[in-house]
């Protein structure tokens, strides 16, 4: 069987002080803690409301749709499991979050994501009174259209580890009701 490249061969970080520019593997990328990124998503939801989810939604969509064809790309990903084997030790080495399942519904329709320790989870200790993962509801919308070959999906999720569940679980469905 074909094995994936290894993480530490698909993902160096080179720096270039002289331009502020640090990239991995080619992709300029910017550090900055999670904390800071979790209080700044956090404050603008303490401020707008849920008013803020259409904004964060559509921003991680646009990102899921680019960064899916870049992780195919660099892993050099030949099939689904390959693809998601790779996504999986993406998102946890970017500190993102836990990628612990992906089920694609008997049907075919629905994409089941299970998550854990998500950075936007993370800011509200399971105080939250509602899901609030909306920036990586929008990414894993856009990021699983491009790996499942799929458009006009949506993505809601249903338990968040911000309001204490156990995992945050996102659902990924067609947009439009097909008889
Ligand atoms: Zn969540």
């Amino acid at each position: 069987m074909r094995v994936i490249k290894s993480i530490d061969e698909t993902l160096f970080i080179e720096f270039d002080d002289d331009n502020a520019n640090t990239t991995i593997s080619g992709v300029p990328a910017m550090f900055m803690s999670k904390k800071t990124m979790g209080s700044l998503i956090k404050g603008m939801i303490d401020a707008l409301g849920e008013g803020v989810r259409p904004l964060l939604y559509t921003s991680g969509y646009n990102a899921g749709r680019k960064s899916a064809p870049v992780v195919i790309r660099q892993w050099d990903c030949k099939n689904l499991d390959e693809t998601l084997n790779a996504t999986t030790q993406q998102f946890a080495r970017y500190g993102w979050l836990l990628l612990k399942d992906v089920t694609l519904s008997e049907d075919g329709r629905e994409i089941s994501c299970m998550v854990e320790k998500c950075f936007e989870s993370q800011a509200y200790n399971g105080k939250s009174g509602t899901s609030i993962c909306y920036f990586i509801e929008g990414f894993l919308c856009g990021y699983m259209e491009i790996v499942y070959n799929k458009e006009n999906l949506v993505c809601e999720e249903t338990t968040c580890q911000a309001k204490g569940d156990a995992a945050c679980r996102f659902v990924i469905k067609p947009k439009f009701w097909e008889e």
